[in-house]
């Protein structure tokens, strides 16, 4: 489950973790409250949002009306906010990047940071971070390196409590994805988490009555593989969902996910599905591959081209129906255009 900044930032505070004062505001809320000038920032389970218009900095009451009205109504990447976050403006000194991940082929949580954060972090190698791997005895000796890669000897201490913190906070709430990007340093001397992305393992959902967020989990059953992964996948029951991921990494694509829709391939789920696969952004083809058993297939089909129209920038669709209702299914989706493959070996040399 993905959380929007300010319900991470919301965990971060009662993880006595720094973030900037801030206001929700919501369609029809009150900007009273907002204190100028302010950062207004829009609330889209994405990033990126910098550089594509969902950061404005207001100083006054007029701007604070107009700019909270057009954030509200912009779209970014497919999505629109529901929220905004207003915040404290902050004289930032440096911004840097630091977060914790669980690293699965070695099987421990890891931290990744650069000396340089803040919108441009993309454009970085993925071999220039600083990793290594986080326990609750490496508190001090991760928080020493942070102070030497950041250049802030004076902060080792800060840095410690903040490692410590953040591992707690990570492990409590049974996270995957923990990312500050940017670490502010303030002119004032502060490291405050300037924003902060959130992943919680939805598999962990039935220890955490407490979790009640706007995304709603995509399904259960969804496992992110890869963030760099181009290829997602979709499938109905473990071992096809298995079995496609299997058959993409065999042509030598990486899989971004592992997806098992179940029986219940709703159009809500679809596009829930789909949302959550347009978080991976080096995705360009989803692999659908349905055995319709009890589901049909033109259920599907249909859930299928509501979800398209809903998000029109939507990678390929390699689509595999098969099984209970195939023929209707097939008749649907060529109206809309989008091939049926009688297999997954036809899928899979579609996507070379
Ligand atoms: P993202 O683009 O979705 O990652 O959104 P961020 O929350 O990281 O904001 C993008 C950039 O906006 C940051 O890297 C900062 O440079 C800038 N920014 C955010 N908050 C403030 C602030 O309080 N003051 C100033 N001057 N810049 C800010
Ligand atoms: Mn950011």
């Amino acid at each position: 489950m993905n959380l929007l900044e300010y319900e991470a930032k919301k965990i971060l505070r009662a993880s006595d973790i720094s973030v900037p004062h801030s206001t929700l505001l919501g369609k029809g809320n009150s900007l009273q409250n907002v204190s100028l000038p302010s950062v207004i920032k829009s609330q889209v389970p994405i990033g990126g949002r910098g550089k594509l218009g969902g950061v404005k900095i207001v100083k006054t009451v007029d701007e604070l009306e107009r700019v909270s009205d057009s954030l509200l109504a912009h779209e970014i990447k497919g999505f629109l906010p529901k929220t905004l976050l207003a915040e404290e403006v902050l004289d930032i000194d440096k911004e840097f990047y630091l977060s914790l991940m669980i690293n699965r082929s070695q099987r421990y949580i890891e931290l990744a940071a650069h000396i340089d954060g803040g919108v441009d972090i993309e454009s970085h190698g993925s071999k220039e971070f600083f990793r290594t791997q986080v326990t609750p005895n490496s508190f001090d000796a991760a928080g020493e390196s942070l102070a030497e890669l950041y250049g802030l000897p004076e902060k080792t201490f800060v840095l410690q409590d903040l490692v410590d913190k953040l591992y707690r906070c990570f492990v409590s709430n049974d996270a995957t994805l923990l990312e500050i990007n940017p670490l502010i340093l303030t002119t004032q001397g502060e490291l405050i988490a300037g924003d902060c992305k959130m992943i919680l393992d939805d598999a962990a959902a039935f220890r955490h009555p407490e979790w009640n967020f706007e995304e709603k989990p995509a399904s259960s059953n969804f496992v992110s593989l890869d963030k760099r992964g181009t290829v997602a996948t979709i499938a109905n029951g473990a071992g096809l969902a298995m079995a496609t991921v299997d058959a993409v990494t065999s042509t030598g694509h990486s899989p971004a996910n592992f997806l098992d829709i179940g029986g219940n391939a709703t159009t809500e789920q679809v596009v829930a599905s789909f949302k959550k696969i347009m978080e991976f952004p080096a995705v360009d083809a989803i692999v659908i591959n349905i055995f319709g058993g009890i589901v049909r297939c033109d259920t599907v089909a249909q859930a299928i081209i509501e979800a398209k129209s809903q998000l029109p920038n939507l990678p390929r669709l390699i689509i595999r129906l098969s099984g209970n209702r195939s023929d209707e299914a097939a008749t649907l989706l060529k109206e809309h255009n989008l091939p049926l493959y009688r297999n997954l070996t036809e899928c899979i040399e579609a996507l070379s």
